[in-house]
């Protein structure tokens, strides 16, 4: 198949919007491929490229876009995978010149979708979900089995390779490899712990730690360690793989989080602890600088065993007996009464974590569709903030001031500083009151912007606070939403940037 037919799916894919219709059109694709480029195909109309990471950016994509085009005969899909994978074994420089080569045999249309697909930022409205309905639908089988095959294989294209030679009973055959990653188990969030009794029973609590997840592998002397992405990330964590070659088993694959500590044992951000998968150099100094622990929760595969169907309860009772220093467990608990977990969540956020993980006792491991068999409890944290302008509003709220301006106080109680927008959690007369009363601060305003003198007090709740650029604070609070109108509280009472990096435990 020719790049530019495959564009052309995309662009069909975005310009259409039910589900059944994307689904159908996806079909259409997949038997439009012949068998040398199923594999390659499948990804790329799911949005993904199979080399992973090629490490070229933005604006490194941007340099070469306008290079001149000096071939007119369109390129195969084949053709492009084997530039991709040149360039994700070629260093600096050498990457972006191979992809002016290519660009050079590309229209503007072709290297524009290449460029998403890089980036991993397809924009056409179906991704990997809509990819395993297509097959589920094409292959008449049913989501979970798809799901299933795809916690055990993680190649879209190699599932439709298997399952077009084989017929549908191929389904079946998908096991579990060491050394191939498995697709992680992940959570749904709640925010609070009140109706966990009335709505489920049989669950156990766990500390959530904001570290980086690992799926720890080991045959015998033999040890990988993945991502949540199933990135290989073993040569950056030498400390798990002390740990894992101590565990008295012979063959496994465990599910945990490394978590990072600083000198009061309080765990450190996720921000900081990224830095250990990032850098692949002085590994021995960044051991030194961010030093690093496993804490395992789940156990996956062991001694020749598929336990994913096994419940929690039982996985977890061997995962005990083969950790031996309970230190590298995470710390779990069969909560009896409310008051029980609410102790466990307040001692969790004490000791610097997230919250808690709510598990079902039975339920299997299972990636993919979100079965409520893992929630994750992250207790919103709010802040005062004082509005600094407001942007018109679309659609339902077109004629009212509505996304506002969040601003809190820097060190000095002096200036006001940025740290992000919101107009989530408005109700139509806060944004009747608001729009009345912002226009009576207004200091200056553009097409889209009101801005004004900072009076209107407002509590924002959010979830996380991340470091960022777009804004003079630095910071961004993520999942932002107004809970009320502070009337009692002036401009110069709300938090202040001491206040949020406490929040986000982010050291300067
Ligand atoms: P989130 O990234 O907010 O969707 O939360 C899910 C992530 O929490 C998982 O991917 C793990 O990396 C992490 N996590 C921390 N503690 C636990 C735990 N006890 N059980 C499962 N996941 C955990």
């Amino acid at each position: 198949m020719k790049y530019k037919e495959l564009v052309d799916y995309s662009h069909k894919l975005k310009s259409v919007s039910s589900r059944n219709e994307k689904i159908e059109l996806i079909i259409d694709f997949l038997k439009r491929l012949v068998p040398e480029e199923r594999i390659i195909g499948v990804n790329y109309i799911a949005g993904i490229i199979r080399q992973g990471k090629i490490n070229i950016g933005w604006s490194g994509i941007q340099s070469v876009m306008n290079v001149k085009r000096t071939e007119e005969i369109p390129c195969d899909l084949k053709t492009i995978d084997a530039y991709l994978e040149k360039i994700k074994n070629v260093k600096g420089s050498e990457k972006l010149k191979i992809l002016s080569e290519l660009f050079a045999r590309m229209d503007e249309s072709e290297r524009k979708h290449l460029a998403s697909l890089i980036l991993g930022e397809i924009e056409q409205g179906a991704g990997a979900g809509m990819v395993k309905l297509a097959l589920a639908k094409f292959f008449n089988i049913t989501e979970q089995e798809i799901e299933d095959a795809y916690l055990r294989e993680p190649d879209l294209g190699i599932i439709y390779s298997k399952l077009i030679k084989g017929g549908k009973e191929a389904i079946k055959e998908f096991k579990i490899k060491l050394f191939t990653p498995v697709r992680p188990m992940l959570a749904e969030s709640i925010e609070a712990s009140d109706e966990l009794f009335r709505d489920y029973k049989d669950f156990i609590a766990e500390y959530k730690f904001d570290g980086i997840r690992i799926q720890v592998h080991r045959q015998g002397d033999e040890i990988k360690i993945y991502s949540r992405h199933l990135q290989e990330i073993t040569d950056q964590l030498p400390e798990i793989i002390e740990v894992a070659k101590k565990i008295p088993a012979n063959e496994f694959i465990i599910d945990g989080e490394a978590v990072g500590f600083d000198a009061n044992g309080m765990p450190l951000p996720f921000q900081i602890l990224s830095r250990r998968t990032m850098r692949k150099k002085d590994i021995t100094k960044m051991k030194e600088e961010i030093p690093i622990q496993p804490r395992f929760f789940d156990l996956i595969y062991i001694d020749g065993q598929d336990i994913t169907a096994e419940a929690y309860r039982r996985r977890h009772k061997i995962l005990k007996e083969i950790i031996e220093n309970p230190l590298y467990l995470v710390p779990h608990l069969e909560p009896k009464t409310d008051s029980e977990l609410d102790r466990f969540l307040e001692e969790s956020m004490t000791a610097g974590n997230e919250g808690l993980m709510i598990k079902m006792q039975e339920s299997p491991y299972q990636a993919g569709k979100r079965r409520r068999f893992w929630l994750k409890l992250k207790p919103a944290k709010t802040i005062d903030c004082v509005i600094l302008g407001a942007e018109w509003g679309h659609g339902r709220r077109r004629g009212w001031l509505s996304n506002l301006h969040l601003g809190i106080l820097d060190e000095t109680r002096t200036r006001y500083l940025m740290v992000g927008k919101t107009f989530k959690g408005l109700t139509d007369d806060m944004l009747r009151w608001l729009t009345e009363n912002l226009l009576k601060y207004k200091v200056a305003e553009d097409r889209w912007t009101v801005y004004t003198r900072p009076e209107i007090v407002i509590e924002v709740a959010f979830n996380e606070v991340q470091k960022s650029p777009k804004y003079d604070s630095g910071y961004a609070l993520r999942f932002a939403r107004v809970k009320r109108i502070r009337n009692d509280k002036m401009a110069k009472d709300v938090n202040t940037i001491i206040d949020l990096e406490k929040y986000a435990r982010i050291r300067r």
